[in-house]
């Protein structure tokens, strides 16, 4: 076999003359009577070859005297076909055709004096061809190893490679963090999401889980003296099938000793500011910080995107004051600070710029869909035309019960003629949530959404701090931990959270946690908070989640006496690696940035896992499956 001496990205005119070995897939042939052109292609490039019988004799003549031998080579030539693997041996000169500008070997072409074919290829179901219409992604997933040829597929793989490496650089290389690998047969963790588990053999009747993360397994590690922990590991969550998810997926996991909020979250701005700089060359402003609490009301949601200028207003006490009956039986319980729990109601208006022309009624008539899916009644709409005598006037929706109160309500949400007003009046939870969705559908549907420059971006990053500690589940009416249940109060909630009772509502909903997240663009790229080194204070978060103290030593009995033995103040957070790389590569299909996803119901198509298990190996390990086939 011939090795090569280059790859198919390298060579320039500098190397003309010099003879070459390349190897590579054939990408393009093109037969030009007794000429023949290909395009070989690595992971690097393409460079052209050239097998012509005239040029190739008088060059290999020279190396094997053998007039002949050239004859073989263009029959195997002729009958190369796209993706075929080959080898060959060959003098660079100019290309004859002229240059290719698009190329950076485009200068020049390989003159082929010797040809191996490595291994030929059936007819494969796609050419791995950016430039031709793709198969579905279900084909391309099936063909993995074909898909990934495609260069635009090796980019994000050298995207993400790079990526590993700077974080390597900032964090184990710079900042002295420790690589530490932690388990993936584990227990259950209780960060929320329902686990894979793995029947144990040897203990029958166990299950290790996999792990959400490796929360516990870091915090220990600070305990340990650690003193500051990275790893770049894989997670595990069987969540319901959702575009943007994979059942296992990467975190960039991190943890420091010694610290408080301030610290971490400025060893982390460091490393969004290096990470950007040297993926994109983007140089990242000091990120601006938002309490959750103004998220929620300005934005109605607590990962806001701020490309763009669209603010939410609670208008509950102007809105009151209208004869509208929507709104007036939505506060007739009175209003209220704002409260999650509340069954009190309150009035959220959007102004939207500009939207009297483009928001025609079909598209508002969708919102108040959009408005049902999240619980809301609808949207009640009202636009701000211009009078004959040029001053602005209500139009269509509930015009009629603003009329009256017209000068105040301009006032009060800022209103311009050729605006559209957007109201969402319900209890605060649903009104707030469904407001925070129709605000982006609105930005799609205005075009605000700022298209991606050359280097990607707009990027707007933005710190959100200050979540509350725990939240009511929907479903069970039972309290639990917003981030997790190792996150700490922030220090000046110390008080009122170790006297904080369960039954205390009220109390509970306002307790501040010393979290933060990181959101680019609207989408949590990082979380982490401060953690609990205190004993007593994990008992009682404990304790207020409803577990009893058997419960709570059956779980995490090694938490709690790790926790006894001098446990240092930390803190960590976690990047989604998956994330960061969808936004570095300007994608919103998960997919593209991992070499080997899974569908959306988690299974690989090249390997088709998941699969079933022969009764011999059910037996081995203690299960019995309750799976009653159905008949087709
Ligand atoms: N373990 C958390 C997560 O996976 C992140 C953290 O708190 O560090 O979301």
């Amino acid at each position: 076999m011939l090795i090569r001496t280059h790859t198919c990205g390298e060579l320039r005119d500098t190397h003309v003359g010099q003879t070459v070995n390349l190897s590579g897939w054939v990408n393009a042939y093109r037969d030009h009577g007794n000429l023949i052109f290909i395009d070989l292609r690595d992971r690097y490039g393409l460079t052209q070859l050239v097998f012509d019988p005239e040029d190739a004799n008088e060059a290999g003549a020279a190396n094997t005297g053998d007039k002949h031998a050239h004859t073989g080579m263009m029959g195997d030539a002729d009958k190369l076909r796209n993706e075929d693997c080959i080898a060959v041996r060959g003098v660079v000169r100019i290309r004859r055709g002229g240059e290719n500008p698009k190329l950076p070997t485009g200068k020049v072409e390989i003159v082929v004096q010797q040809l191996d074919v490595l291994s030929k290829t059936d007819n494969p179901p796609f050419l791995p061809d950016d430039n031709s219409t793709l198969p579905n992604e279900e084909i391309r997933l099936k063909h993995r190893y074909l898909d990934l040829r495609r260069p635009s597929m090796q980019k994000v793989l050298g995207t993400r490679s790079k990526a590993m490496q700077v974080i390597r650089n900032y964090f184990a290389g710079e900042n002295r963090f420790l690589e530490v690998e932690t388990p993936i047969l584990y227990k259950s963790t209780p960060e929320g999401a329902r686990e894979f588990l793995v029947p144990c053999r040897n203990m029958p009747g166990t299950f290790y889980a996999l792990p959400q993360s490796p929360q516990l397994f870091k915090q220990i590690l600070m305990m340990s003296g650690c003193d500051r922990y990275m790893q770049i590991c894989r997670c595990f969550r069987d969540e319901d099938p959702r575009a943007d998810r994979q059942p296992e997926f990467s975190q960039v996991d991190l943890e420091m000793s010694f610290v408080r909020r301030d610290q971490i979250t400025e060893m982390m701005e460091g490393f969004v500011r290096r990470f950007w700089k040297e993926m994109c060359g983007y140089e990242v402003p000091t990120i601006q910080r938002m309490s959750y609490r103004d998220a929620m009301e300005d934005y109605g949601i607590d990962r806001p995107d701020t490309r763009y200028d669209l603010k939410i207003k609670d208008i509950s006490t102007f809105a009151a004051r209208t004869e509208f009956g929507v709104f007036k039986s939505v506060l007739e319980k009175g209003q209220d600070r704002p409260r999650f729990n509340s069954k009190r109601g309150v009035v959220k208006a959007m102004r939207v710029p500009g939207g009297a022309d483009k928001l025609t009624r079909k598209i508002t008539d969708g919102y108040s869909s959009l408005a049902q899916r999240f619980g809301a009644g609808g949207v009640a709409v009202v636009k701000v035309i211009k009078a004959e005598d040029g001053s602005p006037k209500l139009d269509t929706g509930i015009a009629k019960f603003l009329e009256p109160l017209k000068a105040d309500f301009i006032r009060e949400v800022g209103a311009q003629i050729g605006d559209t007003v957007l109201f969402v009046a319900d209890t605060y939870a649903i009104a707030t949530k469904a407001i925070g969705e129709l605000r982006q559908q609105v930005a799609r549907d205005m075009g605000m959404i700022p298209k991606p420059g050359a280097e990607g971006g707009p990027w707007n990053f933005l710190w959100v701090l200050d979540f509350p500690m725990f939240e009511k589940n929907k479903e069970t009416g039972k309290w639990i931990a917003m981030h997790h249940p190792f996150t700490a109060p922030r220090d000046d909630q110390r008080d009122l959270f170790v006297n904080a009772d369960v039954n205390d509502d009220d109390t509970l909903e306002s307790i501040v946690s010393a979290g933060y997240d990181i959101v680019l663009n609207g989408s949590e790229i990082a979380g982490g908070s401060v953690r609990i080194h205190d004993r007593a204070v994990q008992a009682k978060v404990f304790q207020l989640l409803g577990l009893s103290p058997e419960q709570a030593k059956e779980k995490f009995s090694f938490l709690l006496e790790a926790l006894s033995y001098g446990a240092p103040p930390h803190a960590g957070i976690a990047f989604g690696l998956d994330r960061l790389i969808m936004h570095i590569c300007g994608t919103d299909n998960i997919r593209d940035v991992i070499a080997f996803p899974k569908t959306q119901i988690g299974a690989d198509l090249m390997t088709r896992a998941p699969s079933k298990a022969t009764d011999a190996q059910l037996k081995d390990l203690h299960v019995a499956s309750t799976w009653v086939e159905k008949p087709s």
